[in-house]
C-alpha cells in the first residue's frame, strides 16, 4: 500500500514525499482512510509507530476548507506533555506546508498572553495540554463549540498523570457531532471506559503489542564489577565506562538515560569536564524555554549527547538518533523498552547499551523476562578490576577528575582509537522496541513523576546509599562479590605487602 492509495490530497502527498516517507506505516494505512471518512478511532499504538502522522495527515485535508473564527478552534489535540504537543505542532509544519492552516499551542510553562493572542486570531488546530487549556477556558478566552475533530493522544499517560478529570471536563464542552480519535500505548480498563463514553462505533486499530522490541535495535549490556560497594566509586566507574562507550561507539547522537534528576546533572557535568562540549542535559526542573532550546539543538546536531531522565525524555522524537546509553539500568522493565525505543525508529538502525552493576541484577532479569530474551553482554564488561585495557576499571583517576590538556570536545573523543570492534552490542538484535507505559513528563500543573532533585547539585562522588531503602542496601551487599571490594579498589599495592 502506498500513500497515494489512502485518499490524501496531492498537496499532502507532495509534503509526505518531501519528508522522505515512501510507504505508510501500518497505523497510517489503517487509520487515515477511516479518519477521512469521519469515523472515530481507538488506536492502541505507541510513539515510534508513525501514529502522529496517522491523525495529523487526514486532519490537514479535512480542515483544508473552512476558516476558524476568533477564540473558536476547529480541532483540538490533547497531549499529556509540552514536548509531545510541540512535536505535534512540528508535524503540522512539515505536512501542512502546502496548506494555509494555522495551529496554536496551549501549553504550560510558556507565556499565556501570547497564546491567547493567537487564539484571538482564530486557529484551525489547537494543540494543548489539559491543565493550560482549562485555565485559558476558565478565563473565558476560549470557546470549544466549533471543534469538529478531537484527538486524545497518549491517553494512558494522561491517566498516569491525573489528567483524566480535566479531559472529561474538556470533552463535556465539545459538540456531540464530532470525530474523536483516541490513542493509547496500553488499554487499561479506565481508558477503555473512557473510550466507550467518548467514541461512537470506533474503528479499533492495534499496531503492536506494548513492550515488544524493534528489530532495528542492537542491544548490549556492560556489566561493571570491581567498583566495590561504595556508591560514589560505583558511580565514578560507570562514568568511566560511559566515556569509553562513547569513544568506542562514536555515536552520531545519543541519549544518555539516568534514573535520577540529580544524576543527570552529575553525568552531564562530568562529560563537560571531560571535554564533551556537545553534551547537554534535560530534566523536568528546567524552564520550558531552555528545554525547547536544548531539544532544538539536539535536533539540529549542535548537541549530540543528551543526558536526561525518563520524564524529560518522554515523547522526544529524534528520527535518526543512533544510540541510547542507559547510564543506569531502569528499575521498571517497561522503562527500558521505552528508553531503547528512542533509537531504531522508523526502520533506522540503532544501538542501545546499558551500564549495569551487580546490584542491578534483579532489574536486568525483569527486563530480559519482559523482552523474552537475554541482552548480550558487551565485550567491555569488566571482570573484577583486572586493569586490562578493555576493563572499565582501568581509566586513570586523573581523567575522572577532568584534568585538561588532551584536546577537547567531540573531536577529542573521536580522535581516540576505538576499542576492539568485537563488541557484541554492535550485532543486530532480533527484537526491537516499541513504547510501553512509562513515566510521563508532567506539565506545570501536573504531579511530578520524577524523584525530586536535591536543592544543590551534588558532585559525582556524593550519591550515597543514604537514599536507598534498607532492602536495597541489603540487596547491594548481597549481590556484590566480596572479592571485588579487595581487588577492584586500586592497582596500588602497599609497600609492606610487596615483601610477601
Ligand atoms: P510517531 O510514532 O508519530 O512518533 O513517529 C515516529 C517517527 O516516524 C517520526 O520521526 C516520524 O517522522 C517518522 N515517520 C512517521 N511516518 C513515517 C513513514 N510513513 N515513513 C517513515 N517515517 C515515518
Amino acid at each position: 500500500m502506498s500513500f497515494s492509495d489512502l485518499g490524501l490530497s496531492d498537496e499532502l502527498l507532495k509534503a509526505i514525499s518531501d519528508a522522505g516517507y515512501t510507504d505508510p506505516t501500518p497505523i497510517q494505512a489503517q487509520a487515515i482512510p477511516q479518519v477521512l471518512m469521519g469515523r472515530d478511532i481507538l488506536g492502541c499504538a505507541q510513539t515510534g509507530t508513525g501514529k502522529t502522522a496517522s491523525f495529523t495527515l487526514p486532519m490537514i485535508d479535512i480542515l483544508a476548507s473552512g476558516r476558524a473564527k476568533a477564540r473558536m478552534p476547529r480541532s483540538l489535540i490533547l497531549e499529556p506533555t509540552r514536548e509531545l504537543a510541540a512535536q505535534v505542532a512540528d508535524n503540522f509544519e512539515i505536512y501542512g506546508k502546502y496548506h494555509k492552516l494555522n495551529h496554536a499551542l496551549l501549553i504550560g510553562g510558556e507565556n499565556m498572553s501570547e497564546q491567547i493572542k493567537r487564539l484571538e486570531k482564530g486557529v484551525d488546530v489547537l494543540i494543548a495540554t489539559p491543565g493550560r487549556l482549562m485555565d485559558v477556558f476558565d478565563r473565558g478566552h476560549l470557546l470549544l463549540r466549533d471543534v469538529k475533530i478531537l484527538v486524545i493522544d497518549e491517553a494512558d499517560r494522561m491517566l498516569d498523570m491525573g489528567f483524566i478529570p480535566d479531559v472529561e471536563k474538556i470533552v463535556s464542552k465539545l459538540p456531540q457531532m464530532r470525530t474523536t480519535l483516541l490513542f493509547s500505548a496500553t488499554m487499561p480498563p479506565e481508558i477503555k471506559r473512557l473510550a466507550d463514553r467518548f467514541l461512537i462505533n470506533p474503528k479499533e486499530i492495534t499496531v503492536s503489542k506494548p513492550a515488544t522490541a524493534a528489530e532495528t535495535i542492537a542491544q548490549g549490556l556492560v556489566m561493571v564489577t570491581g567498583a566495590g560497594r561504595d556508591q560514589a566509586s560505583i558511580a565514578k566507574r560507570k562514568r568511566e565506562v560511559l566515556r569509553k562507550l562513547i569513544e568506542r561507539e562514536q555515536p552520531k547522537n545519543a541519549i544518555i538515560f539516568c534514573n535520577r534528576k540529580r544524576d543527570v546533572d552529575v553525568v552531564y557535568k562530568s562529560l563537560e569536564r571531560h571535554g564533551y562540549n556537545t553534551a547537554a542535559r534535560l530534566h523536568g526542573d528546567m524552564v520550558q524555554s531552555v528545554r525547547m532550546e536544548t531539544l532544538a539543538k539536539f535536533k539540529s546536531g549542535d548537541v549530540t549527547l543528551l543526558v536526561c531522565s525518563d520524564v524529560a525524555a518522554r515523547g522526544l522524537d529524534i528520527p535518526l538518533m543512533s544510540h541510547v546509553f542507559n547510564f543506569d539500568v531502569p528499575t521498571h522493565a517497561d522503562d527500558y523498552v521505552h528508553r531503547i525505543g528512542r533509537t531504531g525508529r522508523a526502520g533506522h538502525k540503532g544501538v542501545a547499551i546499558s551500564i549495569a552493576v551487580p546490584s542491578d541484577g534483579k532489574y536486568v532479569d525483569a527486563i530480559e523476562k519482559l523482552m523474552g530474551r537475554p541482552i548480550e553482554r558487551d565485550a567491555m564488561s569488566s571482570t573484577g578490576g583486572s586493569g586490562s585495557s578493555d576493563d572499565a576499571t582501568s581509566v586513570p583517576e586523573k581523567e575522572e577528575r577532568g584534568e585538561r590538556g588532551r584536546g577537547r570536545g567531540r573531536d577529542r573523543g573521536r580522535s581516540r582509537k576505538p576499542a576492539p570492534a568485537d563488541a557484541k552490542a554492535a550485532e543486530p538484535a532480533p527484537d526491537a522496541a516499541a513504547e510501553p507505559a512509562a513515566n510521563a513528563e508532567p506539565a506545570q500543573d501536573a504531579p511530578k513523576a520524577e524523584a525530586p532533585a536535591p536543592a544543590a547539585e551534588e558532585p559525582a562522588a556524593k550519591p550515597s546509599r543514604a537514599r536507598k531503602s534498607r532492602s536495597d542496601q541489603r540487596n547491594d551487599a548481597g549481590t556484590m562479590d566480596d572479592k571485588d571490594v579487595v581487588f577492584g579498589q586500586s592497582d596500588q599495592v602497599p609497600a609492606f605487602l610487596k615483601n610477601f
